[in-house]
């Protein structure tokens, strides 16, 4: 029976079944090293050539990420990592083809453009499969801690009729004889969910954004982590959510040492309490950075790299004026709302607010944003006949991803891309 490679160093003096690619292979004049890699890591196998040389000559010239199922004993040995099997019988399941369009262990770089391009081969890396391992236990850990507290998961549409916000960004598809778009954002069927009386809900799923511009931090599609609560503030929501991220950094903490350790990464330390900046406070800030800026204009790209970028942690930028920020969200007085972000350093991470639960106020706030209620009537009418007070908001899971370890561009955190240029593959 077939194991990991991981489990051959328990499994020392008894024959183990190893399947996976064979990564690097050296050929002595009367030895040969196979280094077979799976998804657990990596270990040598040995071969002699004394009574295997057939066996031995089809070796020597099969290509490198070829897969083979290797069985023999694990022994002690020189080898780096301090065992080794002793090849008994061997099988080619599958032969690579020559040459590889992008090397799996050569140290060599290659541009970011035929990494993705040849993705499936990329991910062969450890530090590349390492990513997703640690994106897996921070989805997991989500899912869970929502679980643990009584949120009902939920599977919204993805093919919608109208814009969440009434934007622009949007992706039209053909639907029959009408139009219809793919969902930039949950929002209005979480909010209706709360009118239906789930209570608390989530959500793990695509978000599509039409958006033309291409940065190291927008995807045209991305994993969208939404919640909603009833009966809830925004400080409340506030509260869960760094309860949220805290609960992700400590699984990843626990659970992923060996792929830190491959990625060089320390364990992320979140035993700090996240700091509530209002958006006013936050533009003082940016003005005593030097930066010129008015209370009411948005935190631009500069101002959030001059104040945000010398805070190394999470925190949030609370009270956002209205006029900033959508019509779903409560107000807080005639100028601000209650909604808010959460920011690590200068990159946007969540937002998130208390939400309109009149549908009076939301008519208003409809109207004053150039949008028609009617357009919207699906979503209105859940307000008219008895919408609790709510709250909620959404992460980016691959910004997530680049925050806890520390990388800068988010096509590194996702599996297949979908940006300005690439659809494929
Ligand atoms: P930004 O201002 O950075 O464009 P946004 O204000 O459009 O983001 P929201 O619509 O509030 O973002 O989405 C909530 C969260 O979803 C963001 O904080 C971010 O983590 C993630 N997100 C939004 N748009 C994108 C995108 N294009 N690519 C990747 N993640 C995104």
């Amino acid at each position: 029976m077939r194991v990991l490679i991981r489990e051959v160093k328990d499994r020392i003096g008894s024959e183990v079944e190893i399947s996976g690619w064979a990564q690097n292979i050296r050929v002595l004049s009367s030895v040969l090293f196979i280094e077979l890699r799976d998804v657990s890591g990596t270990v040598q196998g040995v071969l002699l050539r004394k009574g295997n040389e057939e066996l031995f000559d089809e070796l020597k010239g099969l290509p490198r990420e070829s897969v083979l199922t290797i069985s023999g004993e694990a022994v002690k040995s020189q080898a780096r990592i301090g065992y080794e099997v002793q090849i008994k019988h061997l099988e080619i399941l599958n032969r690579a083809e020559t040459p590889l369009p992008l090397g799996v262990v050569d140290k060599i770089e290659s541009d970011i453009e035929t990494r993705l391009e040849n993705r499936f081969l990329d991910l062969r890396r450890p530090e590349v499969l390492a990513i997703f391992k640690v994106q897996s236990t921070i989805s997991n850990s989500i899912r869970d801690y929502f679980v643990r507290k009584g949120f009902i998961e939920i599977h919204s549409p993805k093919i919608v009729a109208a814009a969440t916000e009434g934007g622009t960004d949007l992706f039209p598809v053909k639907y029959f004889e009408r139009n219809a778009y793919l969902s930039q954002s949950p929002q209005l069927y979480k909010e209706i969910m709360m009118s239906a009386g789930f209570d608390k809900v989530f959500e793990i799923a695509p978000a599509f954004r039409a958006e033309e511009h291409n940065t190291p931090r927008h995807l045209n599609e991305f994993t969208s982590i939404d919640m909603e609560m009833s009966f809830a503030s925004d400080e409340d929501v506030m509260d869960v959510l760094e309860d949220v991220i805290k609960a992700a950094a400590q699984s990843v903490s626990s659970l992923n040492e060996r792929e830190l350790e491959i990625l060089g990464v320390e364990k992320p330390s979140l035993g700090y309490r996240f700091r509530r900046i209002t958006y006013s406070e936050y533009v003082k800030m940016a003005i005593d950075a030097g930066i010129e800026i008015k209370d009411g204009d948005d935190l631009s790209t500069p101002v959030l790299k001059a104040v945000g970028g010398k805070i190394n942690q999470f925190y949030f930028i609370t009270r956002w004026p209205r006029v900033l920020k959508p019509f779903y969200v409560q107000p807080y007085d005639d100028t601000y709302s209650k909604g808010f972000d959460l920011q690590y350093g200068e990159l946007e991470i969540t937002s998130g607010a208390q939400r309109v639960h009149s549908p009076h106020i939301l008519i208003d706030n409809l109207r004053s944003k150039g949008l028609s209620p009617e357009s919207f009537s699906f979503y209105v009418n859940a307000f008219r006949y008895g919408m609790p007070p709510h709250a909620g908001w959404a992460i980016g899971l691959e910004r997530l991803t680049m925050v806890l370890l520390n990388i800068p561009n988010i096509r590194e955190t996702t599996l297949f891309p979908r940006d300005r240029t690439r659809v494929t593959p």
